[in-house]
């Protein structure tokens, strides 16, 4: 059995589409029995609009990350001056904090 060109009318825009024989060869291998219902830009745009409106998944999960936005700053007391200060570590024993002038003072004077 050969297959013919046939002339479809779109059921979205009313176009007048060729319904080619190899299309219709393609589509019996496939095993369909319909014919297509919409011309090829009809049907471009479906699956388009389709894939679009499809993302369900993630979109708005509550994300668990909130680094920058709010960075937490921990009152400490400045190894040199004694003045309180707040930095953006949590302090430990084994290193001394420094408010943000003495800091930048070490930092001038600890440069050799
Ligand atoms: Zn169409
Ligand atoms: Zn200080």
């Amino acid at each position: 059995m050969s297959f013919e060109d046939k002339s479809l009318q779109c059921a979205d825009c009313g176009a007048t589409f060729t319904f080619s024989g190899e299309e219709q060869e393609f589509f019996a291998t496939k095993g369909y029995t319909n014919e297509p219902k919409r011309c090829p830009n009809c049907r471009q745009a479906r699956k388009t609009t389709r894939n679009g409106s499809q993302g369900g998944y993630g979109g708005s999960s509550s994300g668990g990350y909130r680094s920058s936005t709010s960075r937490q700053m921990f009152p400490a007391t400045c190894a040199q001056c004694g003045k309180a200060t707040e930095v953006p570590f949590e302090p430990r024993g084994d290193r001394p904090v420094y408010c943000s002038q003495c800091y930048n003072k070490t930092r001038v004077t600890g440069r050799r």
